[in-house]
């Protein structure tokens, strides 16, 4: 079985990497640090390398650990989380295409099962909650800073367990990690609610610039590279923002076009509420995700970008 497998390459190998997909979100962070400390339990150290996150996420248990760079390019073992390909692994070619054995651990729906061991359930609303089952089979005690990490993976994927794919064993664990004393309410109020003042003057512009279409179902933004120059000081800042225009009454698809700087074009980040596989829009762009968040990076200028994305997401609602 391929966590027998895994089992045995963490027991073997010496030197350990760990990488997680490019624009890290909670969900990444945390798994990134879970399989850090488990690996710990096993016996080895590991190497974390996420080259940037938000800073948000520095309250969590071995942030202080994370490192800009690996310590060499040929890792025994190299353990990617939360990423459904390569091509979206930060350090993919130097840490992952490099190592003697690969493994990944994700929950996305669409992945290229691009390890030598890959342990991917689509029905888990986090990589973090994929990562609960693995360490019971290995083994791995869920102490209180274990349990922290997790629990910010599920709670940062699931929006406080608002969104669909929270399962009954979401809450069975939630409740099992109270228990353990982690912190719920901090970790919600760190992760969720707390808003850097960039992120409100983001807030602003938006609500500024929203276009609707398809009888009000579609909701559209845009970022610029010169707002991101003016205002953000982290790169979580534009966290939350295509939610909130999902929340608007009507929305049934939220999207959030981000200019990225030297790429000549935009990141779309997509949200939908019930209806739309917003992953199906994802891959038609050569982009991917889940079935009610996704993302794509789309070439050229704003108006294109818009007229592109919009068209394509029409096609889909009149399915
Ligand atoms: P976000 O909008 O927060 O950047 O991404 C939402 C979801 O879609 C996440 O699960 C993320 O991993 C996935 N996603 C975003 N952009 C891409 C992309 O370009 N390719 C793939 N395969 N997945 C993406
Ligand atoms: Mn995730």
């Amino acid at each position: 079985m391929t966590l027998d497998n895994i089992l045995e390459e963490i027991k073997k190998a010496q030197t350990i990497v760990i990488l997680c997909h490019e624009s890290p979100d909670g969900d990444a962070i945390a798994s990134s640090l879970s399989v850090m400390y488990a690996v710990k339990q096993l016996g080895k150290d590991a190497d974390v390398v996420i080259p940037d996150y938000s800073k948000v996420f520095n309250f969590l248990p071995g942030a202080d650990k994370i490192k800009k760079e690996g310590k060499t390019k040929n890792y025994d073992l190299a353990i990617s989380v939360d990423c459904t390909d390569l091509k979206r692994l930060v350090g993919g070619s130097e840490y992952f295409e490099t190592a003697k054995k690969t493994v990944q651990i994700d929950h996305h729906s669409v992945n290229s099962m691009f390890a030598d061991y890959n342990y991917v359930n689509p029905a888990s609303p986090a990589c973090c909650q994929v990562l609960i089952g693995m360490f019971e089979y290995l083994g791995i005690e869920i102490n209180k800073d274990l349990g922290t990490c997790i629990l910010t993976g599920i709670l940062a994927d699931t929006g406080g367990f608002q969104w669909g794919g929270v399962t009954p064993e979401t809450f069975e664990f939630a409740a099992e990690l109270l228990r353990k004393g982690v912190n719920i309410s901090k970790i919600c109020q760190q992760v969720l609610r707390n808003k850097t003042k960039a992120h409100c003057e983001f807030e602003k512009l938006i609500y500024e610039r929203l276009e609707f279409f398809y009888n009000g179902q579609i909701a559209l933004a845009y970022l610029t590279i010169e707002d991101y120059k003016k205002l953000s000081t982290d790169m979580g800042d534009d966290e939350g923002l295509v939610e909130m225009i999902r929340d608007i009454d009507g929305v049934e698809v939220a999207v959030l076009l981000k200019e990225k700087e030297g790429l000549n074009g935009f990141k779309a980040s997509m949200r939908s509420k019930d209806k739309v596989n917003v992953s199906d829009i994802g891959l038609i762009l050569g982009g991917g995700g889940h079935s009610r968040a996704a993302g794509c990076f789309i070439q050229g200028s704003l108006e294109h970008a818009k007229t592109k994305i919009v068209n394509i997401i029409e096609q889909e609602m009149k399915k």
